[in-house]
Parts: C-alpha cells; sequence; structure tokens
C-alpha cells in the first residue's frame, strides 16, 4: 500500500477498490461504503471528504485520521494562441512542482503527465533531467493531473500519454497502480488502448510490463540507430544496448500484439542525415512499429539545433521507402515552454 511521507498514512486515491474495501471493513464499516468512497474520488472526481454528500460525518472523520487525501493544486495554466494547448503547472504537497499538457485532437483530448519529479536518466536534450530525480510520483498524483485538468478544463479527457517529465519505468510499481486505477471501470474507465507509456528503455522493467497482461501502449525512445551515438545522447544506452531494447520490444508486442511506438527526436546534424535514416530502417526492419520524428525542442541550456524542416521530410521519406512507417510530430505548445520540463525550469529558477 502507498504512503503519503506528509502524514505517513496510507494514500486513499491509490487504493484499489479491493484494498480501500478491506481498509474500511477493517475500521467497521460496512464494504459499500468503500464503493462510495472510490466512486467520488475516481468518477465524480472529488477533491476533498466535504464534496462526499452521501457519506456519514462519522465516517469522514475517521477517514481524515487514516488517510491521507492527495490532490495536486494549480499554481498556473499557460495556453498557446497557435493551437490551443494547455501547459499545466501543479504543486505537491510535499511543495514540488510538476507540468501536465492538456492538448485537443480531432480524435479527443489528450492528457500528457509526468510521472515523477524530475528525472535521473540524463538524457542530454532534455531540460526535466538538469536537476536530477526528486522523487517518483504516487498513483494518485498521476491521476489527479488527468482528474484536475477536467474539472478546470470540463472536457472529457479520451487519450493519456505518460510522457511529461520522469521515466515512467523507474518508477514502476505506482505507474501500474496508476494504470489499473485510471482503466477501472468503476473509475473514470479509460480504455487501455488509449493509454500509452513511453520508456528510455529500461529493459527488465519493459519485459515486466509485457508480462502484465495489459493493452497499453508502448513507446521507446530510441534517438539514435547505433549504440555510439545514443551513448552520446542517452546515458541509458551504456546499461542496455540498442539489440537489448529491441529484443525487449519484441517480447512485448509477442506477449502483448501491440503495436510499437519509436520516438526520435531529430536533432540537426547529430541524428538526422539519409545515412542516418538507412540504419534505423535496417535496425526495424521486420517490426510491427512505426517511428514518431520529434523535430528537437531546442533548450537553452544545451547547443542542440532543430533539424531544418526539409531535411525532417527527407528523413522520413528515406524511411518509408525502406519500409518503416513514420509520422512527424505535430509540434504543440511551441510558445508556451512545451518541451518536457521547461515550464518547471523556468518556475523553479525565477
Ligand atoms: N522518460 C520517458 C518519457 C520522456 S518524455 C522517455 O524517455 O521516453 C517523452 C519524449 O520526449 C521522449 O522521447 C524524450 O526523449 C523526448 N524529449 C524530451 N525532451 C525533448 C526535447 N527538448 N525535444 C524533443 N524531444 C524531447
Amino acid at each position: 500500500m502507498v504512503i503519503n511521507t506528509k502524514d505517513n498514512l496510507v494514500d486513499i486515491k491509490s487504493l484499489t477498490l479491493e484494498e480501500l474495501t478491506e481498509e474500511i471493513k477493517a475500521m467497521g464499516e460496512p464494504a459499500f461504503r468503500a464503493k462510495q468512497l472510490y466512486e467520488w474520488m475516481h468518477k465524480k472526481l472529488a477533491r476533498d471528504y466535504d464534496e462526499m454528500t452521501n457519506i456519514p460525518k462519522s465516517l469522514k472523520e475517521k477517514c481524515k485520521e487514516h488517510f491521507s487525501f492527495t490532490v495536486v493544486n494549480k499554481v498556473m495554466v499557460q495556453e498557446s494562441k497557435i493551437d490551443g494547448t494547455q501547459k499545466f503547472l501543479f504543486g505537491l504537497y510535499d511543495g514540488n512542482v510538476i507540468e501536465s499538457v492538456l492538448m485537443k485532437y480531432k480524435f479527443g483530448n489528450s492528457v500528457c503527465i509526468s510521472s515523477q519529479v524530475g528525472c535521473r536518466m540524463g538524457c542530454r536534450f532534455c531540460a526535466s533531467t538538469l536537476d536530477g530525480l526528486e522523487r517518483g510520483l504516487l498513483p494518485s498524483e498521476m491521476l489527479d493531473q488527468i482528474y484536475a485538468i477536467t474539472r478546470l478544463s470540463g472536457e472529457r479527457v479520451s487519450h493519456v500519454v505518460v510522457m511529461g517529465s520522469g521515466e515512467p519505468m523507474d518508477n514502476y510499481d505506482n505507474v501500474l497502480t496508476f494504470v489499473r486505477l485510471l482503466s477501472d471501470d468503476k473509475g473514470l474507465n479509460l480504455s487501455q488502448r488509449n493509454i500509452t507509456i513511453s520508456t528510455c528503455g529500461i529493459v527488465p522493467n519493459m519485459k515486466r510490463l509485457a508480462d502484465e497482461h495489459l493493452q497499453i501502449n508502448l513507446a521507446i525512445s530510441l534517438h539514435a540507430s547505433n549504440n555510439e551515438k545514443r551513448k552520446e545522447l542517452m546515458p541509458i544506452a551504456n546499461t542496455y544496448s540498442l539489440s537489448e531494447v529491441l529484443d525487449a520490444c519484441r517480447y512485448y508486442f509477442d506477449k502483448t500484439g501491440r503495436q510499437l511506438t519509436f520516438e526520435y527526436s531529430l536533432v540537426g546534424g547529430v541524428n538526422d542525415t539519409d545515412e542516418d535514416a538507412l540504419e534505423l530502417s535496417q535496425l526495424l526492419s521486420g517490426m510491427n512499429a512505426i517511428v514518431n520524428l520529434i523535430p528537437v525542442n531546442p533548450i537553452k541550456e544545451r547547443s542542440y539545433i532543430e533539424t531544418e524542416r526539409s531535411r525532417v521530410i527527407a528523413f522520413k521519406n528515406k524511411l518509408e521507402k525502406n519500409h518503416i512507417n513514420a509520422t512527424i510530430r505535430r509540434e504543440m505548445g511551441r510558445d508556451i515552454d512545451g518541451a518536457c520540463g521547461q515550464l518547471r525550469r523556468r518556475h523553479l529558477h525565477e
């Protein structure tokens, strides 16, 4: 069971209905109260016990003593004038801040959440990792990014991507609990097929995830087509080689049947030549996969530059000529510190 360190109490919003039912029964209360509490938190998105009109006052008092009730609090919202993307800065119980993003697409509303405060993976072009890892988020804190955005925007969220700050496979247990709660039919009931987890390639946990019998999508941050180049951009490549990462991907596909996405941030003059595209095609040949090309979003702490638009298109064409499906990520929120960790970082340093 997940504990909130603020008060060292069990975190009520991180409990499954089964766990909550056990807790409530142990408190001498009838089991149906657990279901009511669970629906208030995960279906009606209540932010405190006061909103729960059919829960007796005495039980609310008991719950306040027994549990921690974790929410995220809006610190700031920025809205892109270009595409309506909204970036949220949320405050946590311990004073930390995290970012989440709401993107509106034709197919629905997608929320990108953070899984950790900061990150320890050290990818060279990423702003989230510049200050290292603070801590992993609780399942309730991941859920509440979605719940808070739903409440604040009045929009239904149909898709969730764990692609914000942090490495989800470095906060494995809490991320798994989060996925189970988010897709629970007694909660928001979000289809697992609409949930995507993005990883830099922590091989053992990718395999563990494959064995969980989930229907979620896996995205893998590749960013290079050989080990030498990948090591220059991503320190994790010193621990797991590309062939180990791709083996874990094949394992994930075999176990789940879910198509894989490979993320490839194009960095000007670093990984964006025709030779890189050819090597990437050979690497991924025969895999049921799609490559998502992301023109790097330059951060001021690093000197990486964006690949020119014509080069991005040439890179995509080269992949397709070699029978690799590729898309170019629509860049959203460029005017609002869109890149992972930029807004939080600016907030911390101001
Ligand atoms: N830790 C996870 C989630 C990170 S963010 C992972 O590594 O996949 C999601 C994607 O954005 C990753 O592919 C990450 O490498 C990429 N990314 C981070 N900063 C970026 C930037 N400034 N420009 C382009 N892509 C970036």
